[in-house]
């Protein structure tokens, strides 16, 4: 597995396997990796990519005054180990003078999807995150690069990106990888201690209510998201942000009686703050 540390380095071994012909998959990472990631490297095998790729970048830019940027989980060792048993053949690791020289002033901003759910408690956050991952783009060169749809906003975020700059790579999403309990893999999971632990299931909890509703027949988005609000404002260690029923490829809000739907939900749990989605479709989940 190779290690290349610089835009440079990076993309002189990307223009080299390009030249040879080689279709190369990419998933970035910010690091603390864990089986929802490495999914990320199977699903590019599966597409056919001859080189699979990652990178492990913790993004001071998508970190917000107050947010958790220094603490981060960081395991460069233990990722490392990870990735070469998941076959991933060269890993990107660029240092944030490297990514962000003295004087840079340049950003990406995706104006529309990026606004409201997080974007809203996350002012600058989807900056941070299309800037950087145009910047990951034009070093690793990829064909196809896949993102979990844990992240359902910032897959839509980058979807847009790339079709609005002529970037002409493939994105595909990954299903959401979840402990046998439900709850959604997370790096942040490791900031949970155990009463924190099971709070944080209020959240899986909150959308498989809502699924089981929408089963039943309950096509009332208000009444979906409700369900997962009133699960996770059920649980005294949590501290809601927000429960939303949107349209999966526009992330709009939907309008009754709707077919297929996104719930979205975001909530505080001590020191975590967490992220989790389902997609509700007639004749199934997807
Ligand atoms: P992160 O390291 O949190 O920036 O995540 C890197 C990539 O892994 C993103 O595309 C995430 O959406 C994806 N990812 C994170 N958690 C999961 C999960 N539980 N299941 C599937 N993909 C995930």
């Amino acid at each position: 597995m190779e290690l290349l540390r610089t835009p440079v380095e990076m993309r002189g071994w990307a223009d080299a396997r390009r030249r040879e012909g080689r279709r190369i998959g990419f998933a970035p990472t910010m690091g603390c990796l864990h089986a929802g990631h490495l999914s990320l490297y199977g699903i590019l095998r599966d597409r056919g990519c001859d080189e699979v790729t990652a990178s492990i970048f913790v993004n001071p830019t998508q970190f917000g005054p107050g947010e958790d940027f220094e603490k981060y989980p960081r395991d460069e060792a233990s990722d490392l180990s990870l990735l070469r048993e998941a076959g991933v053949g060269a890993v990107y690791l660029p240092g944030v003078a490297d990514m962000y020289p003295e004087g840079s002033q340049t950003v990406v901003d995706v104006t529309g999807v990026s606004k409201g759910l997080c974007g809203d408690r996350r002012p600058g956050h989807f900056q941070g995150v299309a800037t950087v991952v145009a910047k990951l783009f034009n070093a690793v060169r990829p064909h196809v690069a896949v993102f979990g749809e844990k992240d359902f906003q910032q897959l839509a975020v980058i979807r847009r990106m790339a079709r609005d700059l002529d970037f002409g790579i493939e994105i595909v999403g990954a299903p959401i990888f979840r402990e046998d309990d439900g709850l959604a893999m997370s790096s942040r999971n490791r900031y949970l201690d155990g009463a924190d632990r099971i709070a944080a299931l209020c959240l899986s909890r909150g959308l498989f209510r809502a699924a089981g509703l929408f089963g039943a027949g309950e096509r009332d988005p208000l009444a979906l998201a409700a369900a997962v609000r009133s699960e996770v404002e059920g649980e005294p260690r949590a501290t809601f942000e927000y429960a939303e029923a949107r349209n999966p490829e526009t992330l709009f809000p939907v309008t009754p009686p709707t077919g297929r739907v996104t719930l979205l939900v975001a909530a505080r749990v001590g020191p975590a703050r967490l992220i989790d989605n389902i997609t509700l479709q007639e004749g199934g989940q997807q």
